[in-house]
């Protein structure tokens, strides 16, 4: 057994593309410690909030140990059997493109690569899809129109050589903290310029020396105008164009009718903008899913990239467009093939000569021919019975997706569903047939691939709980069972690797930019010890950036400019629907936060789902700070907490996109998002829904903590972990006529509760106390209910003094809101330390502790500095 004093074990964070390496140290009883890996190449040490905190997610509790039928467990072989059965079945009656898989940039790339193959070569489907068509499909199609493949040209260092860094539709500094830390640092260190361009004020704003507030889906308008620009003022660099372009006249011709204003910024930023990019020969786009999230989103990436080789500035130090994708190993699935309109490794599905030279490689009967079902059609054949097998992996549709309740009723329906998984306590995995337990992060081994192309190993340190298995191993086991005994034999993570890289290989005799043959024939060995490293890796190269030659994946070696034009948005806003509604994540949470809301330290920074909404708006809803707002759109609704901000304009509100039926039930904000797509690359547009937003006038408000998980039965609630317990917002519609009866009901308790009648503030509060030791509370009123909330909180499991004061005693000061996860600083320390030494950043940060380990919350401290005499919103 491992203790605590031997070497880490290298691995890498499961949460964003970042990709940054962590050294894990298990504790021999299921925990481990984690620290960032000061070697891997994409962090140096550095980690976030959410990777600071993984060690305390791995904990066992949710997980599923064994196969389950219908909420009852079933043996493996049974099982597995079943599922190919299942399968084989409905493809003998009905067809292959009646069976479905929907996959995940969780997976590694050994998983993905078994599931593509078992789908496209065995199945004879292309009806493989990923979450990862929400998150950076748009660029792959806008690379590949470009490109002729989908090449990200150049790496992180890129931000650290530039002199101007443009985020486009990208919150870096909450949704890839480590890298906007590096930007951060290269910025202090020799002045790099940073723009900003995004209908809402970041975090990421803290660093900008400017902001260009842009009319939500207005970007082709400003590059496009930027294109006109560049070609009028004389800063094009014409020989690259000449000699390594096509279609730059038809571009640039297409420009002509192109109208700034779209964009809502006054003329002289738009200059100013302009002119800098003009200047700047060292500059770098980076764009994210502000970018890729709309039914335009392929040609916002082509206008960004015409602006790039225009002035040839691509494939060189500190120059070039960086997409920075969202998942872990959304790469690794695009290498792999894990989207529904690509091959493998960067081949394509319509090119016959590519599909026989993978089906002869693979020894397969059938591969795919034409694309498959993208991620919101393939929910909608599974809604009208088109597909009547489906196989979802890793991922929580019934969530993340858009018209999301529409795809909940549409799994509900479904003959058959497999849902594989590390819990059965996902939205998705409650409504399949069968949950298969996969081994989770911390157990598994394999690769990922981050936004730079640099593959790590993620390497397995805990024992696999129970019977769970690698997804590899789940999909290869159902492709045996099917009768493809010989193409699914692998012994391990290794073995499908070196398939994989061995592919890669035939497809660079396609001229394919993705090629790691130099890693096909790596021994289990040096797969254990393979340390991060950039593709391309073979006998010839390594890593570093592509193009700069001026030679691309074209038939003709040529980049293709492509024309763009600024198009509507799929929906307007009208009376039914006033409001256009952007959403996103947040700081400290991850995605459908099955993983980070076991943490609670990530739970203090924003506990509960909100909506961000200008003043004015406000105003004319009659919505006061901390009041609850209905927001409607698609037939479906969604009660939100109001947080009234001038961070984003007026008409144009945010909300966060991570609550679920587990933690806040009428909070799901996919239910009200529209499945528009764009027709390139099949992304759904998440950032622009229409909307409508009206005060929910509730009977009551409360606020209730617990030492156990409480059963709330509420119009409105969203419960989150403590350190002891539990804490929960509520709200009701209905008036309650036994406080103390709800109580018990609420914390399944039956003990009498201590009361107290608070008529000055209208607030009953009830206190459960055990031994003199807090078990539970609950403060209501029939307004928002003020109370210092963390404070009571860290009162659970306590001695009971003072609780139904709710106020901090003066041996327990009370340290508000938290505002640094990682080293757990509140509001009111950071108040007092600015008392204390005055404006000074840098200062404030020392003297608490905040922002001094992975420095996101620096723009959150700062804001502070800057608001100290102003109201904040909420308590
Ligand atoms: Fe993980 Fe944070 Fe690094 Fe992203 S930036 S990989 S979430 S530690």
């Amino acid at each position: 057994m491992r203790d605590l004093d031997d070497d880490p074990i290298r691995s890498t964070c499961p949460y964003c593309g970042v990709g940054c390496g962590v050294l894990l140290r298990p504790d021999g009883v299921g925990g481990m410690t984690v620290e960032g890996d000061p070697d891997h190449p994409a962090n140096f040490g550095k980690l976030c909030s959410k990777g600071l905190a993984l060690g305390e997610t791995v904990g066992l509790e949710d997980r599923i140990f064994t196969p389950e039928l219908h909420g009852a467990p079933i043996d493996w072989d049974n099982a597995l059997q079943m599922v190919a059965d299942r399968f084989r079945e409905t493809i003998a009656e009905h067809g292959p493109d009646s069976v479905a898989f929907y996959v995940s940039g969780q997976l590694l790339t050994e998983d993905y690569y078994v599931a593509n193959k078992l789908m496209k070569g065995f199945i004879g489907s292309a009806n493989i899809d990923t979450n990862s068509r929400l998150c950076m499909a748009s660029t792959v199609a806008g690379h590949k129109r470009a490109f002729g493949t989908d090449t990200v040209p150049g790496t992180y260092e890129d931000l650290e050589e530039a002199d101007l860094v443009v985020l486009v539709g990208s919150n870096l500094a909450w949704c890839h903290p480590v890298l906007y830390q590096r930007l951060a640092a290269a910025r202090k260190a020799h002045g790099t310029k940073v723009v900003v361009v995004d209908p809402r004020r970041t975090a990421t704003c803290d660093i900008a020396d400017m902001h260009l507030k842009i009319a939500p889906g207005s970007d082709v308008a400003l590059f496009n105008g930027l294109l006109r620009f560049l070609a009028n003022s004389g800063h094009l660099d014409q020989d690259f164009i000449d000699r390594h372009t096509n279609g730059f006249e038809d571009a640039l011709a297409n420009t002509k009718d192109c109208d700034c204003r779209a964009t809502g910024l006054p003329a002289s930023e738009i200059a100013t903008f302009y002119n800098k990019f003009a200047a700047t020969k060292k500059v770098v786009t980076v764009f994210s899913q502000g970018v890729n999230q709309s039914t335009s989103g392929a040609d916002k990436v082509n206008s960004i990239l015409n602006c790039h080789l225009a002035t040839g500035r691509i494939g060189h130090p500190g120059m070039g467009p960086l997409s920075v994708t969202g998942q872990p190993n959304a790469m690794g699935g695009r290498e792999t093939g894990g989207l529904a309109n690509m091959l493998a490794a960067h081949l394509d599905l319509e090119n016959e000569a590519h599909r026989s030279a993978v089906g002869e490689f693979w020894d397969a009967p059938r591969v795919a021919d034409t694309a498959g079902l993208k991620a919101i059609d393939m929910f909608r054949a599974v809604e009208d019975g088109r597909i009547k097998a489906l196989w979802i992996a890793c991922t929580n549709p019934v969530v993340s997706l858009p018209e999301a309740d529409r795809v909940k009723r549409a799994i509900e329906n479904c003959p058959f569903t497999v849902v594989s998984d590390v819990t059965r306590n996902t939205d998705t995995a409650r409504l399949a047939d069968l949950v298969l337990p996969a081994l989770g992060w911390g157990e598994k081994d394999g690769t990922v691939t981050n936004s730079d192309r640099t593959v790590s190993r993620q390497r397995g340190v805990l024992p696999a709980p129970g019977e769970a298995r690698p997804d590899w191993d789940i999909f290869a086991e159902v492709g045996r069972r099917m009768g493809w005994h010989a193409a699914f034999d692998y012994r391990g993570p290794s073995e499908v690797f070196r398939e994989h890289a061995a592919l890669s290989g035939i497809a660079a005799g396609f001229g394919r930019d993705f090629d790691i043959s130099a890693l096909s024939d790596m021994d289990s060995e040096a797969y254990d010890r393979f340390a991060p490293t950039r593709w391309p890796i073979t006998e010839a190269r390594q890593g570093g950036r592509f193009f700069g030659d001026g030679q691309f994946f074209t038939a003709s070696g040529k980049a293709n400019f492509v024309p763009v034009t600024q198009r509507a948005m799929a929906a307007e806003p009208s009376a039914e629907y006033p409001f256009r509604l952007n959403t996103g994540r947040i700081r400290d949470q991850w995605h459908t936060m099955t993983r980070t809301a076991r943490a609670p330290r990530l739970s203090r920074h924003l506990g509960e789902p909100y909506l961000q909404i200008h003043p004015e708006d406000a105003q004319d809803l009659s919505l006061q700070p901390a009041d609850l707002a209905k927001i409607e759109g698609q037939g479906e609704s969604a009660i939100l907490r109001v947080m009234i901000s001038d961070d984003v304009a007026k008409g144009h509100p945010f909300a966060p996109m991570h609550w679920t039926c587990e933690t806040a039930p009428a909070a799901r904000i996919g239910a009200v998002i529209a499945g528009a797509t764009d027709p390139v690359s099949g992304q759904p547009e998440s950032k622009a829904a229409v909307v409508n937003i009206t005060k929910l006038d509730a009977a009551w408000y409360g606020f209730a903590v617990s030492t156990r998980q409480m059963a709330p039965d509420t119009a409105y609630w969203a419960q989150t972990k403590t350190d002891a317990g539990w804490r929960a917002e509520l709200a009701g519609m209905d008036t309650v006529s036994d406080w103390e009866a709800y109580a018990q009901a609420l914390f399944g308790l039956s003990t009498a509760p201590e009361v107290l009648v608070d008529p000055a503030r209208q607030q009953t509060r009830l206190a459960f106390v055990e031994d003199g030791v807090l078990l539970a509370a609950l403060f209501v009123a029939p307004e928002p209910v003020a109370v210092a909330r963390d404070f009571v909180a860290s009162l659970l499991d306590q001695p009971a003094d003072g609780i139904l004061a709710a106020r901090a005693g003066g041996e327990r000061a009370d340290p508000g809101p938290t505002v640094c996860a990682c080293m757990s600083v509140g509001r009111n320390q950071i108040l007092a330390a600015i008392e204390a030494a005055g404006g000074d950043l840098d200062r404030v940060c020392q003297s608490t502790g905040a922002g001094t380990n992975c420095g996101s919350c620096r723009p959150e401290v700062a804001d502070l500095i800057a608001r100290q005499n102003r109201p904040l919103a909420a308590e």
